[in-house]
């Protein structure tokens, strides 16, 4: 049985994180990827239909929205060889691996002619955590970095991210468009049934 229980100990512990630290993002991102790491260290909580990769592109599955929408937790799912567009967030945003493995390569506008430089690319191995931000960088792709398998991560970010303005950008020009992602799916994991949990604890 999956252990939901472990997706609403998170979203318990970030809601408590972010009403101390407001909009502190280096606040933020030191005490949220420890809960996110240890988020992503167990396996054994994401229901099985927000892990569902679909042939054509890689799936994006709301988990939990912020009442205030101060945040959001998603899980993305790539599929073998799928990537995301070179895109933005203009928020910040954690990301973990949680199966699988992830490729991310980083760029910048440059400023004088408005076109992309690639910064760098990095693995992200299972356990991982990565962070983005108009403040730390915020323009990257990023791919399932194997060729056989599904790869998943939890992404947090600093909003309701599927509702966020936000771009995609052609690699070769620097042209960008603006873009509303929204989720792949309608619904989200019921966190709050804990009979199953109750019932053995007689
Ligand atoms: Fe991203």
């Amino acid at each position: 049985m999956k252990n939901i229980a472990r997706l609403r100990d998170f979203i318990q512990s970030f809601t408590r994180l972010i009403e101390r630290s407001g909009n502190d993002e280096e606040l933020i991102f030191a005490d949220g990827r420890k809960l996110l790491s240890d988020l992503v260290s167990r396996d054994d909580w994401l229901p099985g239909e927000f892990a569902q990769p679909s042939p054509e592109r890689y799936r994006q599955y709301l988990l939990y929205c912020d009442p205030m929408e101060r945040f959001s937790v998603v899980s993305f799912v790539w599929g073998p060889g799928q990537t995301t567009p070179v895109h933005d967030h203009t928020v910040w945003g954690m990301v973990g691996i949680l199966r699988g493995a992830e490729t991310c390569e980083e760029f910048e506008t440059e400023p004088a002619t408005g076109r992309l430089r690639a910064t760098g690319s990095h693995q992200l191995p299972r356990g991982s955590i990565d962070l983005v931000s108009p403040r730390v960088g915020d323009i990257h792709r990023v791919s399932n970095a194997l060729p056989d398998r599904t790869s998943i991560s939890i992404h947090v970010y600093g909003a309701n991210i599927g509702a966020i303005a936000r771009h995609t950008y052609d690699p070769d020009t620097g042209r960008r468009k603006t873009f509303v992602s929204g989720y792949s799916k309608n619904v989200t994991p019921n966190i709050w049934d804990r009979s199953a949990e109750l019932a053995t604890q007689d």
